[in-house]
């Protein structure tokens, strides 16, 4: 099975160039730059031999339209080339992705390992739909060595780095030593480096999935999730998620591939803006600390400068103690910075959070109140300015 990308052939290495020319091909398509969006359910054949050549190549192609579109196509092979893997799978959105692997890898009877700072609802759909299919879930501490947690019955080993909401930086190359010495797969949910700030097959991961809902989307508007895979693993993610029935729309699809095209420039400026808040964020008294992974406090550090090549626009803060009141005034007065979930967009979005209740394996030393903070594409003045009236309203309560 040959990936539809032509891998051999790379225009160039860098991959903001790659980046534009993936998925698309104008002369097959009247000279039309972007892939059009095809709306399918029923796919016609010409012949029964026509049939019956497709029942044999069952991932290939047209077949039927949950099975996806030249659409559906053209965004799974840009984010296959993206993220360096063998072949990608869109589903309908992030979570979809992470618990179609799950599902894929692991049976009643089979051990999970678990960093400890994962997306929450990753968190949830094991410790209740895997808890009562019979697949027991460990959590790991994000910087600690897996490999007296691996069991006989491992099949999976479940990492995220940097960790949601407080970026803990994982080793994922020694994860993966470990996890294959053992013959269990390693699954990375990538969405934090958008598939170009690291590259999860280098590394020795089998599975990475992506909340293209995120930065590849990147205007809060759909909800879509790309699987993206080694060939080795491919079949198995691809029959499971083909057998539940999750499809990706078509207009998500085209939007995706659409954002893609923009990313590098994006991701570019959301990292300075979140890079120039941290700075100003370090110096603030009612800042008591500064989560990212760009600093050296950052559990994780200099793994991420070893294996990274930037960041996005997420950042977290601690606050001073103060009573809930004062956060309460601090957040319903901003101006530019929208109370809400999700990130990736172009706007600049605050969230508060309590890690305490999602960590089970690792420590949370800090008291003071949490805020995740993504830095969209304002100017970093603005945003300043008006972090700079929260944290005064948040100091007069
Ligand atoms: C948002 C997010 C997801 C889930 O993506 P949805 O498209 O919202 O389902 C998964 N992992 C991470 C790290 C995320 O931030």
């Amino acid at each position: 099975m040959t990936p539809r990308w032509k891998r051999d052939t790379p225009v160039t290495e860098q991959r903001e160039t790659r980046l534009l020319v993936a998925g698309r091909d104008p002369h097959a398509n009247h000279g039309i730059v972007n892939p059009p969006v095809y709306h399918a359910s029923t796919i016609v054949y010409p012949t029964l031999a026509a049939l019956e050549e497709a029942d044999r190549t069952p991932y290939q192609g047209t077949r039927y339209g949950r099975r996806g579109t030249p659409t559906t196509f053209a965004l799974e092979d840009a984010v296959a080339e993206l993220e360096g893997g063998f072949r990608s799978i869109a589903v309908p959105s992030g979570l979809a992705a992470i618990t179609t692997c799950l599902l894929a890898l692991l049976k009643s009877g089979d051990h999970l390992l678990v960093a400890d700072t994962v997306y929450g609802p990753t968190r949830r759909f094991c410790d209740a739909i895997l808890r009562d299919l019979g697949i027991r879930t460990d959590y790991f501490d994000p910087l600690a060595d897996v490999t007296p947690l691996i069991t006989e019955r491992t099949r999976c080993v479940f990492v995220e780095s940097p960790g949601s909401l407080t970026f803990e930086v994982q080793d994922i190359a020694a994860i993966a030593a470990a996890a294959h010495a053992a013959g269990a797969v390693v699954v990375m949910d990538n969405t934090w480096s958008a598939g170009l700030l690291f590259q999860p097959f280098v590394h020795g991961v089998d599975i990475s999935i992506q909340a293209a809902t995120k930065y590849i989307v990147g205007h809060s508007d759909v909800m879509l999730g790309l699987i993206t895979t080694t060939e080795a693993a491919f079949l198995t993610v691809k029959r499971c998620s083909s057998l539940l029935g999750t499809a990706a729309g078509p207009d998500d699809c085209y939007l995706a591939l659409r954002g893609l095209r923009t990313l590098a420039t994006r991701l570019a400026h959301h990292e300075r803006t979140a890079l120039a808040l941290v700075d100003w964020l370090g110096g603030q008294s009612m800042v008591s600390a500064v989560l990212h992974p760009s600093l050296p406090s950052c559990p994780g550090h200099d793994i991420w400068r070893r294996d990274f090549r930037g960041c996005n626009g997420l950042l977290s803060i601690v606050l001073e103690p103060r009573p809930h009141e004062a956060v309460a005034a601090m957040l319903d007065g901003m101006r530019l910075f929208a109370m809400g979930y999700s990130w990736g967009g172009y706007e600049s979005l605050i969230v508060p959070f309590d890690p305490r209740p999602v960590r089970t394996a690792s420590r949370w030393e800090h008291s003071g109140p949490c805020l995740r903070l993504h830095a969209g594409l304002e100017h970093v003045d603005d945003l300043i300015t008006d972090l700079a009236a929260g944290l005064k309203r948040y100091a007069a309560c």
